[in-house]
């Protein structure tokens, strides 16, 4: 059987998952056609990857004092929403959602209007707007192929339930670089130490998310939507080898796991290609070498933001956006060196106490939500600096 090409968009073309799914239509280029590049504000090396790509459109959020003659054969989109906006007419079939934070909502939003699949790595999107993209998914009959590794490997054993009902999802994670640090250590980590992953090599946002386990938490949410499974029902381990990228148990008890190396071009080639597995050319796991594999409880002591995120899901209504909103702005924060990083916790832990619980009916009340998260976070932070 002879694949056909597809065409995809890569939003967040820039990034440390945008570079890895373009290394895949690198070495596949009878199967994807990239038709759409977008980034934040690092034109150069967009411009590179305009230059080998030759997509119809291409975007940067941050207008560039010049564009280059030898990119200006296709047509560029340039401000506000400006990934969003290329897609639209970009004439993708499938679009890699790799953009980072609630910024890469809007994108998900017209990717599931205006492409046949949505491959999704951005799991801010569905922890702020997950009922609505959800709906939105259905209401379109669109495919939301995950690329989050743990929601790949769920994905992938899923496939294999024949019907049958699963009693527990079960995520596994690294722990992050502070996983065997004290928690006197934690509070008063530097950037370097924390930008220091022990397993995955990753964008600095989630890299700082994994040191506070919030990403976990994150993960939660985002698989409590993608899966349709209650808070109770999705459980987390810590696996400090990486191998198991999570597992999905049954009302018998038998768990199915999914193993691979960390290695994200596993998860991005696994979702581009889908159903087909594309080799990607990463060694192959040898589990002799990795000897054996680990698993213990998360230590809710010294990483308090997983808790939280299960208690943002269960609350529902407008906490998760705050949960991710006063992340976003601490996290920020923290990585221009103005604060400690033990305020991150405290932070999330202050905006779900201090923000008003109210519901979220559209994408407007989610952007809301999130601006007064944000107010909040910088207002609270301002005050510990
Ligand atoms: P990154 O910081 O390396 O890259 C982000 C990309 O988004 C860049 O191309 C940047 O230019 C672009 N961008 C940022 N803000 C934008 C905006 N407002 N408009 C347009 N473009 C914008 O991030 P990453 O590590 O590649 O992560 C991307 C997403 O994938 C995140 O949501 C992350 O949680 C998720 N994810 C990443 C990994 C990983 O291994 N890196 C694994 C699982 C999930
Ligand atoms: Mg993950």
């Amino acid at each position: 059987m002879i694949a056909l090409q597809r065409k995809i968009a890569i939003l967040g073309a820039t990034g440390s998952i945008g570079t890895q799914a373009l290394d895949i239509a690198r070495r596949y280029p009878e199967r994807f056609e990239v038709v759409c590049l977008t980034a934040h504000s690092s034109a150069d090396k967009l411009f590179e990857l305009v230059r080998e790509f030759r997509p119809r459109v291409a975007a940067l959020e941050t207008e560039p004092a010049w564009i280059p003659e030898d990119v200006r054969f296709c047509e560029w989109v340039f401000g506000r929403d400006s990934s969003a906006r290329a897609l639209e007419f970009s004439g993708a079939d499938d679009a890699l959602c790799a953009v980072v934070g609630i910024a890469g909502l809007r994108n998900v939003w017209t990717a599931l209007a205006c492409c046949e699949r949505v491959l999704l790595a951005n799991k801010e999107a569905l922890v702020t707007g997950g009922e609505l993209v959800m709906a939105r998914a259905r209401e379109m009959r669109r495919t939301l192929l995950p690329v989050d590794s743990e929601h790949s490997a769920i994905f992938q054993c899923l496939r294999a339930r024949e019907g049958n009902p699963v009693r527990r999802l079960v995520l596994t994670a690294s722990g992050g670089a502070l996983r065997d640090r004290t928690a006197k250590e934690i509070e008063n980590a530097s950037v370097e130490d924390v930008l220091r992953h022990p397993t995955w090599r990753m964008g600095a946002k989630i890299t700082v998310d994994c040191a506070t386990m919030l990403n976990k938490g994150l993960e939660v949410i985002e698989a409590h939507h993608l899966f349709g499974m209650d808070a109770e029902n999705i459980r987390v381990v810590v696996h400090p080898e990486s191998v198991v990228h999570s597992m999905v148990e049954f009302q018998d008890g038998a768990i199915l796991a999914q193993l691979g190396r960390a290695d994200m071009r596993g998860p991005i080639g696994y979702a581009m290609g889908f159903p087909e597995r594309l080799p990607y050319g990463g060694e192959p796991l040898s589990l002799t070498e990795v000897g054996s594999l680990t698993f213990r409880a998360p230590d809710d002591a010294r990483f308090p933001c997983l808790s939280m995120a299960y208690e943002a899901l269960r609350a529902g209504a407008n906490a998760p956006v705050v949960f991710n909103g006063a992340n976003e702005a601490a996290v920020g924060e923290f990585l221009g060196g103005r604060v400690r990083f033990g305020e991150i916790a405290r932070c999330v832990r202050a905006a779900l106490d201090g923000v008003a619980r109210r519901e979220i009916r559209s994408l407007d009340d989610v952007f809301a939500c999130d601006l007064e998260a944000r107010a909040f976070a910088r207002k609270f932070l301002g005050g510990r600096k």
